[in-house]
């Protein structure tokens, strides 16, 4: 071992969420996992430091692979409650068109903090509003993830089809096709990096079937497969698209999809509900991800993912919180909790397990982003790791330490670690005023709100 290098053993954790056999431990050096340790035994590398993890719950660092982070600002926003898709982003389109830059900053940092804290170490967003003066937003959000030391998939969100077209979104929110097709470029080209253990990556995202043109997702799909990003939208949300789609286009959206080039191994999509038999197996026979989102579907009543059935025809399935305008969190570890509940409801107690929405949430994750190096705690992987302790009344009395931090409801890491740095330590973020951020984002929303309301 070299002067420069050290090895950290997390030893004997009280429970590890893992395929291999690693109850005593797992050894990380630099950025990665280097060795894992059987039950009672000791690294056969030698260890500078231990950790005692005898009283944490491990998991591979969980990956959210959908949110809008800007939707922090409009949580439980009064004129949007209670309502479904269309009508509920009707009424916060014209609140998101006053977004300010300071407003991007402040919302991406709180919605990435938030995030971490719940035990998620690589986070996508899909920020789809460009209104004028935020041309910028992308830079933003990487700066924020960088700021925080996480690992980040920025998908470069669009709209154009306003509702002069028959689309939407108002005038005020959309780009033209050409200033979405060069920012896009030029985005990649500033922060995508496709190495192993790449911390920022940038995929590209027209915002859904309702919100762009036929032109710019299949602009979209020739510059993703030019520069070998992924591609990921909305889809299959609401029974109100798929109306949309077959009144616009004269198809489901899924043949939409597949018309504009889109339905292949590198596209992703957020929320996928309403597929039938023969959609779920043209899905998972390319390889399409889904991203699961419980909580946003429960509470605009989208209705139900048919997670298993993808998973089964072969899709990569994850979790995403969704924007915390329609969630109304960001709490990764409870999201893992409500997809676990709501998939228990539709398939039943013995068919559904906590073991199925946690692997969800890591390695089926990784697999909607297309990584093979995040989502799993084995040798080789980059060392993306989450410690939850039981030590609230919520846990006590437990039995099975990894079901009870599903089933009782955990919510907050005690430690997080990404790429081999201690990002979490006791529960606070290593180098962040906290108060101070809730401070500043709180006033932005309060900002944004007064924006729109001196407006009406
Ligand atoms: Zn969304």
């Amino acid at each position: 071992m070299s002067e420069s290098t050290t090895r950290l053993w997390l030893k004997n954790p009280l429970a590890v969420f893992s395929e291999h056999d690693s109850a005593g431990g797992i050894v990380i050096e630099a950025n990665k996992i280097v060795e894992l340790v059987a039950k009672g035994a000791k690294p056969n590398l030698a260890v500078d430091s231990v950790f005692d993890a005898s009283r944490h719950v491990v998991l591979p660092g969980l990956i959210n692979v959908h949110h809008h982070f800007y939707q922090t600002l409009t949580r439980a926003f009064p004129t949007a409650l209670d309502k479904p898709l269309f009508p509920w982003l009707k009424s916060l389109y014209p609140v998101w068109a006053g977004l300010q830059p300071e407003q991007i900053h402040w919302s991406s940092r709180l919605a990435l903090a938030e995030l971490l804290l719940s035990g998620c170490t690589t986070a996508a967003d899909h920020h789809y509003l460009f209104p004028q003066g935020l041309e910028h937003a992308v830079d933003l959000q990487v700066d924020a993830a960088q700021d925080l030391g996480m690992r980040a998939t920025i998908t470069r969100g669009s709209m154009c089809l306003g509702e002069d077209d028959g689309g939407l979104p108002p005038r005020t929110v959309i780009q033209t096709e050409k200033d979405i097709i060069d920012d896009s470029e030029r985005v990649i080209k500033a922060f995508h990096d496709d190495k192993e253990g790449a911390m920022i990556q940038i995929a590209l995202a027209p915002c859904s079937p309702f919100s762009v043109t036929p032109d710019v997702m299949k602009a979209s799909a020739t510059l993703a497969q030019q520069y070998n990003v992924h591609l990921h939208t909305h889809l299959a949300e609401t029974h109100d698209e798929t109306d949309f789609c077959l009144k616009l286009f004269n198809q489901r959206p899924l043949d939409y999809l597949e018309s504009v080039g889109w339905l292949n191994d590198k596209t992703w999509l957020a929320h996928g509900i309403h597929f039938d038999e023969s959609e779920i197996k043209r899905l998972g026979d390319n390889g399409v991800g889904i991203s699961h989102c419980p909580s946003s579907n429960m509470i605009l009543a989208s209705g139900i993912c048919p997670a298993s059935a993808l998973e089964d025809a072969g899709s990569p399935l994850g979790i995403g919180v969704d924007g915390s305008a329609s969630n109304d969190g960001s709490n990764m570890i409870q999201e893992v909790r409500m997809a676990f509940l709501l998939q228990r409801l539709k398939d039943g107690a013995e068919n559904i397990s906590h073991l199925d929405a946690l692997r969800w949430a890591t390695k089926g994750s990784a697999g909607c982003l297309g990584r093979r190096d995040i989502g799993e705690i084995a040798v080789g992987m980059q060392a993306d790791i989450a410690l939850f302790n039981l030590d609230e009344a919520r846990f006590s009395g437990h039995g099975d330490p990894l079901a009870a931090l599903i089933l009782c409801g955990g919510h907050k890491a005690d430690y997080v670690m990404v790429a081999g740095q201690w990002r979490v330590e006791k529960g606070e973020i290593n180098g962040l005023d906290m108060a101070q951020l809730m401070a500043e984002h709180h006033q932005s929303a309060k900002d944004l709100a007064q924006r729109y309301f001196d407006k009406c």
